[in-house]
């Protein structure tokens, strides 16, 4: 089996002097100005191979648009993916890219150089930047174990951010010698076999303040209102993207330290079978179930943890003690009672249990749904 890849994005603020700026100013115009007719190209003869296009445009990329020789390989990658892209998606347009779109920067035009410095090649030579690096980026950058790949550099006010991508072969998973099953939740977001909860009571909280804001503002619909919506729907974003990072980390951790597998539910079924109160409908519809699924299977991959997907019928109404099937069993939210055997537990907890029983009984699924050129932005 191949290995599989992870790759990653940092983004990096770059800091030209003027005569720099200008330089990289004129190449971005240049280059998608190229791009957008390499895309014209590509989209009228129906070519997206990027070595059959590269005949097809290299001349005029050249002479038209003053562009390098490697500046202009760049443009016909860039042209190639998003027409194929738009393709893919059936779309009917062929790609235009604004003259404010991104210079793609590949290993023949862009370097990092010792001191944080990056030299970039522009339509009139080579300029050299400073990174502007904290400490995320340098940890991450100047990590060995993942490589350094291609770059998208763009301006957003006045300011220069280059987008560098990473790539790291995943280590092959580890014979798992148990199953941490993980059930996820509403009130408790995932709760692990061995009963360890991840609380949503502080999500929660957040969530209701905010939804309570959002509602006031939607009832004062002033434009200034409408402004704090957006801003308010980025920030909640951010903040359910953080929980899931923090809690997929801990649940991928902790199975790696004990040399166990991951089991999760197939979330196919996950609304279909809660039953929701209404008060809990909107959180439950709104919170990121899929997205927390996706870090987990990420980083699960990079660390070489196994996960596997379990059919969740009946996880939480089964006594993970004696087996007795019953909807009677779970007596409330979070409280579990065996009519047959009488056992009694947390919910979750009993769930969990069952969820890494099943995961035993079926075959592991060690590439996850999320496949290798699944992207954790930075
Ligand atoms: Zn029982």
């Amino acid at each position: 089996m191949n290995a599989t890849l992870s790759t990653r994005t940092i983004c990096c603020k770059v800091a030209l002097d003027s005569v720099a700026d200008a330089m990289v100013h004129a190449t971005q115009q240049a280059f998608n100005r190229a791009a957008t007719y390499c895309a014209s190209v590509a989209w009228e003869q129906g070519v997206t191979n990027k070595n059959k296009l590269h005949h097809l445009v290299y001349g005029a990329t050249r002479a038209e648009f003053g562009l390098g020789a490697q500046l202009a390989c760049c443009a016909r990658d860039k042209a190639a993916e998003a027409v194929r892209a738009a393709r893919s998606t059936g779309s009917d347009t062929c790609p235009v890219f604004g003259a404010d779109s991104s210079i793609r920067y590949d290993a023949r035009t862009y370097r990092l150089m010792s001191l944080d410095r990056v030299s970039l090649n522009t339509v009139h030579g080579r300029v050299v930047g400073q990174l502007v690096l904290g400490d995320y980026q340098r940890r991450h950058l100047y990590d060995t174990t993942w490589k350094i790949g291609s770059a998208e550099l763009l301006r957003r006010a006045n300011v220069w951010y280059l987008h560098i991508t990473q790539t790291k072969a995943n280590p092959a998973p580890d014979e798992p010698t148990g199953v941490l099953g993980v059930d996820l939740g509403i009130v408790n977001l995932a709760t692990d076999s061995d009963g360890e909860t991840f609380s949503g009571e502080q999500v929660k909280h957040v969530r209701e303040r905010r939804f309570r804001h959002r509602q006031r503002l939607q009832t004062a619909n002033t434009r200034r209102a409408r402004w704090r919506l957006r801003q308010l729907a980025g920030k909640e974003a951010r903040f359910q993207r953080q929980v899931n990072h923090t809690i997929s980390k801990r649940l991928v951790q902790k199975a790696k330290q004990q040399r166990k597998a991951l089991a999760l539910e197939d979330l196919k079924g996950i609304r279909a079978r809660a039953t929701v109160r209404r008060s809990q409908r909107r959180q439950h519809a709104n919170w990121a179930f899929h997205q927390l699924r996706q870090f987990v299977s990420y980083k699960a991959q990079c660390d070489g943890v196994r996960v596997s997907f379990v059919d969740p019928r009946y996880t939480s109404r089964t006594c993970s003690a004696c087996g007795h099937c019953d909807k009677a069993n779970r007596k409330t939210q979070d409280q579990f009672l065996c009519g047959a055997c009488g056992y009694q537990a947390n919910a979750d907890v009993n769930a969990a249990v069952n969820i890494s029983r099943a995961a035993v009984n079926q075959p592991i699924v060690s590439a996850s749904p999320v496949g290798a050129g699944y992207k954790l932005p930075a």
